[in-house]
Parts: C-alpha cells; sequence; structure tokens
C-alpha cells in the first residue's frame, strides 16, 4: 500500500520531493501559495488543494517545504493539525524547530524536523549520495521511514526535534570553510598562468583527503588528549600559517579568510603544548 501525503510548497526543492512520490506512485496532494506551479504536477496525478487547510485535512502526513520558519508559521496557522504527522523539511535554526515543535504538538500533531543535504536535482535518485536528516518523533519516522526513504536516504539522528537542524547547519557551517578556502585558493593563482581547470583537480583531490581530518578531531575531543595521532603539531602549524599569510601579501591577496582560523591556532598555544593540534581551537570556540 502506498502511503497517501501532503506536500505544502513547491519551490524548487518542494517539486523535486512530489515528482518523487508521483512516480513512486504515492497518492499526494499538493499546495503552493502561487498556484500556477501545482499545474505541471496535477498533469502528473497530484490532486491540487485550493487552500493549505484543504490540502492538510486531505491527509494524515503533512510534509512541509517551504522558504523559512516564517513561511511554516504563516501557512499552517490557517489549518487545523489535530492527528496529523507534520514532516517540517524547511531550512532553520535548531531553536526554530524545537518552537515549531511545540506550537505544532500544542494542536494535536506529531512532529518530525528534517534537514535536507540534497540540491533538486539529487531527489528521487537513487545513490546520488544526498539524504535527508530527520529528528523528532521516533514514532511517526518509525510509522513513515519507507514513503519517507522515497525522495532521499534518511538518516534519523534523535528525538530532539532541534537535532536534524543542528546536524544540517553543523555540516553546511563546515563547507562555508570549505568554500572559502577554495576562493583563498583560487585568489592566489588568478593572477598567474595557471589554468583555474587545471588547478581543480588537485584542490578538490586535496581537500578530499583532508575531510579525513574529522575523525582525528573526534577522537581527541572524545579522549581528552589533543595530541594523540597528530601529524601535524600545532606550533610547526602556527609556523606554517604565517607562510600562508605571506603569501598571500606576495600575491596581492587579501587575509581576510585567513587570519580568522590562523589567529584561533595561534590563540591556543599558550594553553596547551606546541604538540596540541586542532580541538584545542574547538573549545576556544565555546561562547
Ligand atoms: P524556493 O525559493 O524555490 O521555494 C520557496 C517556497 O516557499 C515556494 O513554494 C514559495 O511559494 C514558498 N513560500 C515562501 N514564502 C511563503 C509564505 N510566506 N507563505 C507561503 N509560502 C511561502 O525554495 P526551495 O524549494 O529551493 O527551498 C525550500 C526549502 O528547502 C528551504 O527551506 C530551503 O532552505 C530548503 N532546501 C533547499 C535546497 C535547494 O538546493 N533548493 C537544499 C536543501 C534545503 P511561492 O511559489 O508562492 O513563492
Amino acid at each position: 500500500a502506498h502511503q497517501p501525503l501532503t506536500l505544502l510548497g513547491l519551490g524548487a526543492m518542494g517539486t523535486a520531493l512530489a515528482r518523487a512520490w508521483l512516480a513512486a506512485r504515492h497518492p499526494l496532494t499538493v499546495w503552493n501559495r502561487s498556484q500556477h506551479r501545482a499545474a505541471p504536477l496535477a498533469a502528473e496525478g497530484a490532486t491540487v488543494a485550493g487552500t493549505a487547510a484543504e490540502a492538510v485535512a486531505a491527509s494524515r502526513l503533512v510534509v512541509v517545504c517551504l522558504l523559512d520558519d516564517e513561511s511554516v508559521r504563516q501557512t499552517l496557522a490557517d489549518t487545523d493539525l489535530t492527528g496529523r504527522d507534520v514532516v517540517n523539511l524547511s531550512t532553520g535554526t535548531p531553536g526554530q524547530a524545537r518552537a515549531l515543535a511545540r506550537w505544532v504538538e500544542d494542536r494535536g500533531a506529531r512532529f518530525l524536523d528534517g534537514g535536507i543535504m540534497a540540491v533538486p536535482p539529487m531527489i528521487g535518485v537513487p545513490d546520488s549520495g544526498g539524504y535527508i536528516l530527520y529528528s523528532g518523533s521516533t514514532d511517526a519516522f518509525e510509522a513513515y521511514r519507507h514513503t519517507l526513504a522515497v525522495p532521499a536516504g534518511t538518516r534519523y539522528v534523535g528525538a530532539d526535534p532541534g537535532f536534524a537542524a543542528l546536524h544540517d547547519v553543523a555540516l553546511l557551517s563546515a563547507m562555508t570553510g570549505m568554500f572559502s578556502g577554495i576562493a583563498h585558493a583560487f585568489a592566489l593563482i588568478r593572477r598567474e598562468e595557471i589554468a583555474p581547470k587545471e588547478f581543480a583537480p588537485l584542490l578538490a583531490e586535496w581537500l578530499a583527503a583532508m575531510a579525513g581530518s574529522a575523525h582525528l578531531t573526534a577522537a581527541q575531543l572524545e579522549s581528552g588528549d589533543h595530541t594523540t595521532g597528530v601529524a601535524s603539531n600545532l606550533a610547526m602549524m602556527v609556523t606554517a600559517n604565517a607562510t600562508l599569510l605571506r603569501t598571500a601579501e606576495e600575491q596581492g591577496v587579501s587575509t581576510e579568510l585567513l587570519t580568522p582560523y590562523t589567529g584561533l591556532m595561534a590563540d591556543v598555544r599558550p594553553a596547551g603544548q606546541g604538540a596540541e593540534s586542532h580541538p584545542g581551537g574547538v573549545d576556544l570556540l565555546l561562547r
């Protein structure tokens, strides 16, 4: 039996989700604020609701994929959530997810929050590498695990409704650091006779090779010993950082993306020994 469901929001992501459920033959009711976005899905078999309230009334499982927390609140405010199971896939903060969980539960519904680790072309494509993080009601996740696995792989990260958003934002924050590193690396070679297309594979390979440092940081944080398994001690790295900054200056490139992290590493040093590694910096970030 194919679980019927309702989907609120047919932006780029909502439309991709809708197509995945339709392709898997799930009876699907859709609603979007601007109605024109629903027309192509109607032709593909979706039932189009005229209002969000009608859409919510149509199915017990209600998936929401709107712009942000505010649009979710506005949209659900006019609906009767009694006896519904609400799965919010709109991006928000952990605090927003926890508050939304209470708000939805006070209206008689179970709540799951999701963080989509994929872009729309990865949705409904097996082995695309994309997946969706979920947290909140364990019972609701168990009840719908097969339906939720249709658009992308699922990873349930806990009963705390804020955890999906927290994992999502932690991963995106790390990605932001990577993007900043990529921008800086290209700026360094920008004015030289080095083709960006020839440099790119070196950069991508290097980042992939270094990504394993996440495991080392985790091991050190868990043992409390910041020196185990350290191949590059902090004192050496602080010295090497001076070379990074000086090279930026030689190449006429701003050091603004480097200095926050190089400064943090320099701050770790007086506290620990020269052999300390990155985790010392993790705790310096805690406010
Ligand atoms: P789009 O900008 O394509 O779509 C936004 C959707 O939100 C539209 O359906 C829009 O309706 C609706 N909306 C905005 N404001 C309101 C409002 N006040 N009331 C009712 N509906 C409203 O965004 P995406 O579909 O790409 O993203 C949706 C969510 O998915 C976001 O939270 C995003 O962060 C998340 N996400 C997106 C990814 C991506 O790569 N696209 C990746 C991972 C997560 P209307 O058509 O009427 O404007």
